[in-house]
């Protein structure tokens, strides 16, 4: 049995398998008994519940969406959050409504973006016990990101310009206050006399988190779980956002009372076609309308 590793699947051969060469199959350790608690679980602190809104790009009354600490290789990698400490399948029907509508509208924002062919949606939640969706942008016409492996991708590919990512976030963040909420994350400013412009301007809420770093979904993941990296790597799905998680004990775990999200989905549909939100720049315009013309899915995988 573990003498032989089974070979590698065909998928490995496949043009959106982002390694080549010689591949092994890694030997599975034993199933544990019991698994070790999620952040937010047990005697593990909930980041999410201790993060400040400033950490956001984009706050509501009880969804909260967030960007990694800096930019990664997509065009847009997102993760909406609830307020409430709860998982997805514990979540009321309120909640749970409204996760359909923020889930939605956060769609069709990234979708809107310049050079986003596609939104991947993702929960894996082995990190975190905290609800939180993964938004995934797969650049245009790279048909190489299709399917499953595009949260490897992102790990991979080059980072996009600190400024395009801010002012994507921005845009972003405007997109889902012309629905309610408050938009955190503002556009770049000129920096007139950035020595070091890697510094980033004290403008997004994105990049506020002193915690741990998000840099990358898989990274976020809890790939390389920040504590247990040490002892072994934890669960094998991408998972937890690193920054804003982990800090104190969950205690928003109340319940979410009026959907935010559904009563004003109607208004929505109305207002979606032009943000004037702050910080939206014009183009934001041309993007809504864009994206109102919702491009095909062509889904592969
Ligand atoms: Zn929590």
């Amino acid at each position: 049995m573990q003498d032989t590793p089974p070979s590698v699947p065909d998928f490995t051969q496949w043009p959106s398998f982002p390694f080549e060469g010689d591949l092994h199959v890694k030997q599975l350790d034993e199933p544990v008994p019991v698994e070790p608690p999620r952040r937010g679980e047990g005697n593990r602190e909930c980041t999410a519940c201790n993060a400040s809104d400033e950490a956001y790009i984009w706050v509501g009354e009880r969804w909260r969406v967030r960007a990694m600490d800096r930019p990664t290789g997509l065009p847009m990698v997102l993760i909406l959050e609830s307020r409430s400490h709860l998982d997805l399948g514990d979540l009321p029907n309120l909640l749970a409504a409204e996760l359909g509508v923020m889930t939605v509208r956060l769609e069709r924002a990234i979708r809107s973006l310049d050079g986003v062919a596609r939104v991947h949606v993702n929960r894996w939640g082995d990190g975190s016990a905290h609800l939180h969706m993964w938004f995934l942008a797969r650049p245009y016409g790279r048909l190489q990101l299709r399917g499953t492996f595009l949260s490897l991708w992102d790990s991979i590919l080059p980072p996009i310009s600190e400024a395009q990512w801010r002012e994507n976030l921005a845009m972003v963040a405007a997109w889902l206050a012309e629905f309610g909420g408050r938009p955190l994350a503002e556009p770049p400013r000129i920096q007139w006399q950035a020595p070091s412009s890697l510094t980033p301007a004290p403008t997004g809420g994105a990049t506020e988190e002193p915690e741990e770093e998000t840099a990358s979904v898989i990274e976020a993941a809890d790939e390389i779980p920040e504590a247990e990296a040490a002892e072994e790597p934890s669960p094998d799905a991408p998972e937890q956002p690193a920054a804003p998680e982990q800090a104190g004990p969950p205690e928003r775990a109340g319940t979410p009372q009026q959907p935010e999200a559904p009563r004003q989905a109607g208004a929505a549909q109305q207002t979606g076609q032009q943000p004037q939100q702050a910080g939206a720049p014009d183009q934001a315009g041309q993007q809504l309308q864009r994206a109102e013309t919702p491009k095909q899915a062509t889904e592969s995988a």
